[in-house]
């Protein structure tokens, strides 16, 4: 089935401000509450939300197969359930509807009234019940500027790295929308020189720049997912934030990997840009070598050139961009990553969440955290207000952008803003 939502001729009745991240090509999928407090499943055109759980109560979707209250939920799970082919059927009808050519809702205020919102006249949530998070470490010269940073220059890659993609199991329960602010965590560290740890609050807070893809059901306990058809089991993609605490995870990571230095906070965008929208910017990824195993062997694009971008706004200040990074450096592929992950029977579920890891390019201004921008904190970032910074700082907000572009059409995350609080005070 042909991806007709694709059409870079195509053009919304909607109106959209040039250089928007959500042209009509994007159609991407999210959750949100309006101002009468109704949950519902939306899309977002230009600055325009849009109702979808009202676009089907009034027989928009005609024709799709879907359950009748598909929409009106407050999570995208079952959606993401029924499979690609639903997902390209109801995307390509989105972009039929709001076609400049589609006089069908184009003249219905009534209609128009009750499914359009402003994008400031709701509320984004958190887009699906993720059941499980996994945080990959797949990006090559993030792990080689970690392992110099806490092993040697020799020993900086392990091993095991060029044979698979490596990850932590994470935790879905703290995991939050664009716009929650986050506490800074408590937790012990071994101070510089001493030998008795302390507890207290954490001294280094930094933000990972990565990305996430939502999975939908891919294969019962035991099987395993081929490599060929991995990518027919990936939804779609976020930005996340996958905060840290680098004094806690100092003291914590041996010799079983991250626990309380990651688990207070991951912030993601609220608005899922799907695969189907993706398309269009496949490349190829880095050369492997060694040659992976041949269950993790794919030829061909598989692989996506995505602008990252990580900046930190100080409280009354304004943004300073830190870091621009490009998924296309991401060394393990998605396919890869969800190949792997199934390859001991793991069952993935719809809404499950997979994280990249920090993504570093190869020159300083592309690195993926404060700890490599800042080699460790021996180099601090001066900010357009005179401060400096080793790490984040209370009140700081941490700003992730993401967008693909070409001559045609531009296709992006939109933002992914969240503010460092000092240490929560129970009450
Ligand atoms: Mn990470």
């Amino acid at each position: 089935m042909p991806i007709s939502a694709n059409d870079t001729k195509r053009k919304s009745w909607l109106s959209v401000p040039e250089n928007s991240d959500f042209p009509i090509q994007n159609i991407p999928f999210g959750v949100f509450l309006t101002k009468e407090n109704i949950v519902t499943v939306g899309t977002r055109i230009g600055d325009y939300a849009i109702d979808l759980g009202a676009l089907q109560q009034m027989n928009y979707f005609s024709g799709i197969e879907l359950t009748d209250d598909m929409f009106m939920q407050d999570t995208l799970n079952d959606f993401i359930s029924d499979g690609k082919k639903t997902w390209r059927l109801v995307r390509n009808r989105i972009a039929d509807i709001f076609d400049e050519q589609n006089p069908q809702l184009r003249d219905n205020d009534k209609h128009k009234d009750i499914i359009i919102f402003n994008i400031d006249d709701v509320e984004m949530q958190l887009p699906v019940l993720i059941g499980d998070y996994t945080d990959f470490y797949s990006s090559k010269e993030h792990a080689i500027n970690m392992g110099k940073m806490f092993r040697t220059e020799e020993n900086a890659l392990l091993p095991n790295w060029s044979h698979m993609p490596i990850a932590y199991h994470g935790r879905s329960s703290t995991i939050i929308p664009s716009g929650i602010p986050v506490h800074r965590p408590l937790g012990q560290s071994l101070p510089h020189g001493e030998e008795t740890p302390v507890i207290g609050p954490s001294r280094s807070i930094d933000f990972e720049l990565e990305t996430a893809f939502i999975t939908t059901d891919a294969n019962i306990m035991g099987e395993m997912i081929p490599i060929s058809e991995a990518e027919d089991y990936i939804f779609g993609m976020v930005m996340l934030n996958d905060w840290t605490s680098r004094d806690i995870l100092k003291w914590e990571y041996l010799p079983l990997g991250p626990f309380l230095s990651k688990n207070f906070a991951t912030s993601i965008s609220p608005w899922i840009v799907t695969m189907d929208a993706l398309e269009p910017f496949k490349v190829p990824g880095p050369k492997q070598v060694p040659s992976p195993l041949p269950y993790l062997q794919q030829k061909g694009k598989h692989s996506f050139d995505i602008h990252l971008e990580a900046a930190i706004q100080p409280e009354n200040g304004t943004e300073n961009v830190v870091s621009k990074s490009n998924f296309k450096h991401l060394y393990w592929t998605m396919n890869q990553q969800l190949t792997h992950h199934a390859s001991s029977g793991c069952r993935i579920n719809s809404g499950d969440m997979m994280g990249s890891g920090a993504i570093s390019g190869a020159n300083k201004e592309n690195y993926g955290s404060m700890l490599e921008l800042t080699w460790g904190g021996k180099n601090p970032i001066k900010l357009n207000d005179g401060t400096e910074r080793k790490f984040i700082n209370d009140y700081d907000t941490v700003i992730m952008k993401g967008f693909c572009k070409n001559s045609q059409v531009r296709i992006g995350f939109g933002e992914l803003c969240s503010q460092l609080l000092p240490p929560f005070v129970r009450k």
